[in-house]
Parts: C-alpha cells; sequence; structure tokens
C-alpha cells in the first residue's frame, strides 16, 4: 500500500503557512488489512482509520456517488483498485486536492499548484455540485485567504446549486460550524461576499442578505449600504483579535434597525439563532448589544441612575465577562476610539465595590429590602465617582 498526504496540509505548506492537522489517504489497502496493522477505525459510515500511534487520520482512497439530496446522501466505493487520482477527483476545490508522496514529490492531477499561484478557489469536477457543504467551504476559505478569488465557473455552479435549492437540504449544525469557522478568519467579510455572490446568504441568512438592500444612515461619511457597514464591523473584530461571540453580536446588530427598529432586530436575530442553532453565549451577546448599544454610546450623558441600572439590565455584576465582551463589541462598532467602553468597564469596577453582603447583613430583619438598598447602594458609589471625575479627580 501506498500512504499519501492530502487536503489542507499540503495546500498550507504550500503556502507557506503552518500546518494543523494532517490528512492522509491510503492507496491500495482494504479494512482488513488497516485493521491488521493496528490502526483503528472512525465511525462506520467512511472508511478512515485512526493511526495507532500520531492518532492521525488515514482514509483509504474512495469515490462517491450521489444517491440522495442533502449532504447524508452519498454512497462510497473503498476498494484496493481505486487509484489517487480518483480519490482527488472527489475533493472540493483544486488547491485540496494535491497529494504529496512520501518521497516528498506532489501528485497534482487538477492543477491545484497553478491555482495556488493564480489565488483561485476552482471546483476539481462538477460533482462539487452534489454536497452545498463545499459552498460553505468556499466561503469560509475566502475569509481565510482573502486575496484568492472563485473562479467564474466555480461561481456558476454554486449559483446553479443555490437556485436547485441544494443549500436549503444544509443541516443547521453544520451552517452554524462553517459560520463560526469563517468568522474566526482573517477577513471574515470576504466569506459573506462570496456567499452573496452565490446567492447562498439570501437562504442561509436572508435577515442579513437584506442589509445590502438598506442604505444606511445619512451622517456616515461614506456612502455604503448597511451590508457593507456591517462588514467593516466584522472584520475590525478579527483585527482585534476578538472572540466569537463578539464578532457573532457584531455581525447582527444592525438586524431590523431598517423596520420598525428594535423590536424586530430582536426578533430577528432570535430567528437566526434559532434556525441556525447558535451557541447561547452568542446569541445572549448578540441580544444584548442589540438591545444596549444606544445606551452604550450614550454612556459619557447617563446619571448614575442610568448607569447602574444599565450595568443591572447586563446582570454585569454576576457576569462581568460578557459585560465587558459586550463593550468590545460596541467598540467595533466605530472606526475611531470609544470612550464609553473604557468607562463603562470603570463604572462597574466602581458599583462593584459595594460588599451587597454588608447591606444584606444590616437588613436581616427586612430581606424584602436588600435588593433596593444594594442598587442604592451602587447608585450611590457611582454618583460619587461621577463627582469625584467631573472634580478632576482620580476615581
Ligand atoms: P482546514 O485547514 O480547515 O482543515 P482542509 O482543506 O484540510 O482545511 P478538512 O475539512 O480538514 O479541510 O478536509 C480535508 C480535505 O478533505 C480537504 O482539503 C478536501 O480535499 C477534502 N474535503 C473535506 N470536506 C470536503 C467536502 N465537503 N467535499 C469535498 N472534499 C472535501
Ligand atoms: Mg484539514
Amino acid at each position: 500500500m501506498e500512504i499519501y498526504t492530502v487536503g489542507g496540509a499540503v495546500r498550507d505548506e504550500l503556502l507557506g503557512l503552518p500546518v494543523k492537522d494532517r490528512d492522509y489517504v491510503v492507496v491500495g489497502a482494504t479494512p482488513e488489512v488497516m485493521l491488521a496493522q493496528g490502526f483503528r477505525p472512525v465511525g462506520k459510515d467512511f472508511p478512515v482509520f485512526l493511526h495507532p500511534r500520531t492518532h492521525e487520520e488515514y482514509a483509504l482512497a474512495r469515490t462517491e456517488r450521489k444517491t440522495a439530496p442533502g449532504y447524508k446522501g452519498f454512497a462510497f466505493h473503498a476498494a484496493a483498485d481505486v487509484t489517487l487520482e480518483q480519490d482527488l477527483a472527489r475533493r472540493d476545490l483544486t488547491v485540496n486536492a494535491i497529494a504529496r508522496a512520501t518521497d516528498g514529490s506532489l501528485i497534482d492531477p487538477y492543477g491545484g499548484l497553478r491555482d495556488l499561484q493564480d489565488k483561485l478557489f476552482r471546483h476539481v469536477s462538477p460533482s462539487f455540485a452534489e454536497d452545498p457543504v463545499r459552498i460553505l467551504r468556499v466561503a469560509r476559505f475566502a475569509a481565510r485567504f482573502p486575496a484568492f478569488k472563485v473562479f467564474p465557473a466555480t461561481n456558476v455552479l454554486m449559483q446553479e446549486m443555490v437556485a436547485a435549492g441544494e443549500v436549503d437540504a444544509l443541516v443547521p449544525e453544520r451552517v452554524w460550524q462553517e459560520l463560526a469557522r469563517g468568522l474566526m478568519e482573517q477577513q471574515p467579510s470576504r466569506m459573506f461576499e462570496v456567499l452573496r455572490a452565490c446567492g447562498a446568504l439570501a437562504r442561509i441568512l436572508p435577515e442579513l442578505d437584506t442589509l445590502w438592500h438598506a442604505t444606511q444612515n445619512a451622517s456616515h461619511a461614506d456612502c455604503i449600504n448597511a451590508g457593507q457597514h456591517t462588514m467593516q464591523i466584522v472584520d475590525r473584530t478579527a483585527q482585534q483579535a476578538c472572540d466569537l461571540s463578539i464578532r457573532f453580536a457584531a455581525l447582527m446588530r444592525g438586524l431590523g434597525r431598517h423596520g420598525p427598529q428594535l423590536v424586530s432586530g430582536t426578533k430577528q436575530v432570535e430567528a437566526v439563532c434559532a434556525r441556525i442553532k447558535v451557541p447561547n453565549d452568542s446569541r445572549d451577546l448578540a441580544l444584548m448589544l442589540m438591545r444596549e448599544q444606544e445606551q452604550v454610546a450614550q454612556a459619557l450623558n447617563l446619571p448614575a441612575t442610568g448607569i447602574v441600572a444599565l450595568l443591572m439590565r447586563c446582570d454585569a455584576f454576576r457576569k462581568s465577562q460578557r459585560f465587558l465582551d459586550m463593550l468590545r463589541a460596541a467598540a467595533c462598532l466605530n472606526d475611531a476610539p470609544f470612550p464609553p467602553a473604557g468607562y463603562l468597564e470603570q463604572a462597574l469596577q466602581v458599583a462593584r465595590q459595594v460588599d451587597s453582603g454588608v447591606v444584606a447583613a444590616a437588613l436581616q430583619d427586612r430581606p424584602q429590602q436588600i435588593a433596593q438598598a444594594v442598587q442604592a447602594a451602587r447608585i450611590n458609589a457611582v454618583d460619587a465617582w461621577l463627582l469625584n471625575s467631573a472634580n478632576g479627580g482620580a476615581a
């Protein structure tokens, strides 16, 4: 049997990038041979094995045939007579269909090297159209390799897949998984650009897609639409190496702003999150940013009562990291320094210094008054801090 490195590891090595995980293809073997050599089978559907020592993935060379709509409808043929070229033919992009033999030589039957050079994402064969996950993958790769363009014929193929309803068959978990990975890449806006160019965004996230038809408020210096504005914001969260929940909140925060405002925005975020099963931390941060972005922007003009009310609405005393994350997201909405973020962070520190245990102990006989007394003490503390800052003193 022969073993080849394939996929992302070969691609990234050729691009001079660090390689995280390696995938191998085994030609000329059978499951029995693999098991006899100590490889352990992964799952039951795929002819994939884990190396007994390195635990890296070794897949038997295989061909695929589409048998039903959706991405589970595949039949595999893995046998000792399947060639490397046949296995590479079922892969999504030419740049992902290059193999490296153990002697270091490259096997590149589909022009992957040329496309790496030209920075093109090109489908390997028309069977690309059999798996809509590939659209998400191409979009995600565009976010990772922003200089790469989708080959025009590949874009046409993707448009046809969208028109044929293929994208609607994607399972929500997979949509979220790929979107989340793309959001964590260098330039997430490229992912949405690719999804828009083939029409997939309107199927996956119609709430976001409509932003490109909404005019930005007149005060915005450049003449850009709300979608373009959102993309600038999301790319800023990437430049600042923000966590996923912050990037997602930034992505969602413009939703519904052009209809009857906040209520519809909140509803739309909830709908998106329910539909593609967004994890709670990302959803909650998106909803909080949607709800509070205006108040946060106004923070410097808020009285102590308003500041403490904001902190309490955000549950900032118990979940302070989430509150700080929201401030980071809010800061990314602006292309200039954003004083309210540091200001509210300081206000939280001040308000937290109130010892609620001491307040509670003093009210042991009137427990129903504790919450109110704690709030009053926090307001007092913030008030004193505001007064002190206004007088030029250190907080
Ligand atoms: P990453 O760096 O994100 O791991 P990758 O290209 O290595 O990128 P993997 O998901 O690890 O992606 O898959 C390994 C290889 O398997 C790909 O390079 C590609 O050749 C092939 N592959 C994976 N998923 C698909 C798919 N849905 N359709 C066709 N080929 C695929
Ligand atoms: Mg990989």
